[in-house]
């Protein structure tokens, strides 16, 4: 026969034997992408001092980045995205990515491939004032999307992973990229500055289509 313990007994009794079956909390860079309510989202990211870009740590993070921003299949990541508070961005559009995407939307947004970038402590000056409004998703709010005016064209300059002088300067979709990235080292989202009333759910509609299906094909 087995005792029945008082409940307040038994949770102290497990919670003081938690960590011999529960893993330590893992430690970032992360393997997944920090949502929208995690405080490192909201920090001013700091800068990194350009002899230790080729260290072990940063390397680490810098890999990671990659390695995360490609299994998400996302164009760009912010190192505060896996919880590390540090002012380094990657992009990527391969050109397999931009064939998934129907011509007038790749003219119209100006959607263009290129190669990965890497940068560090990077700095951005406008080039062309004007703004354009395009919908923007961010790993961060996942499964939503806004409106969101940009830059047009903008010039950024930093170091690469080899801690070499960059410098990009680009107009269309790579600028809007470059412009969200530069938002999250410094602690800002796409919500900040969307056009709010556009703020959307972007699976309603599959959703609202699945539950007509359920009510009257699948009766
Ligand atoms: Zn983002």
């Amino acid at each position: 026969m087995a005792m029945k313990l008082p409940s307040t007994v038994l949770t102290k009794l497990v919670s003081s034997y938690n960590h011999l079956w529960k893993p330590p909390p893992k430690k970032p860079p992360y393997n997944h992408i920090c949502r929208i309510g995690d405080p490192v989202l909201r920090y001013e990211a700091k800068a990194i001092d350009v002899e230790k870009i080729k260290s072990e740590e940063i390397q680490k993070v810098i890999s990671k980045m990659k390695k995360v921003m490609r299994n998400h299949k996302a164009v760009g990541l912010a190192a505060p995205q896996i919880g590390c508070s540090l002012r380094v961005i990657t992009m990527e559009f391969s050109p397999e990515s931009l064939e998934m995407f129907p011509p007038s939307i790749v003219l119209s947004r100006e959607y263009q491939a290129f190669p990965l970038q890497v940068f560090v402590n990077p700095v951005m000056r406008v080039v062309e004032k004007h703004k354009v409004t395009f919908p923007e998703a961010c790993e961060c709010i996942k499964g939503y999307s806004a409106l969101v005016p940009r830059y047009y064209e903008v010039k950024i300059t930093g170091y690469n992973e080899k801690a070499e002088e960059v410098e990009w300067q680009v107009k269309g979709w790579p600028a809007r990229i470059i412009q969200h990235e530069l938002d999250h080292i410094n602690g800002k989202l796409y919500t900040d500055i969307m056009v709010s009333q556009s703020f959307q759910y972007d699976f309603w509609y599959q959703e609202h289509l699945q539950k007509w299906f359920n009510i009257f094909i699948r009766k």
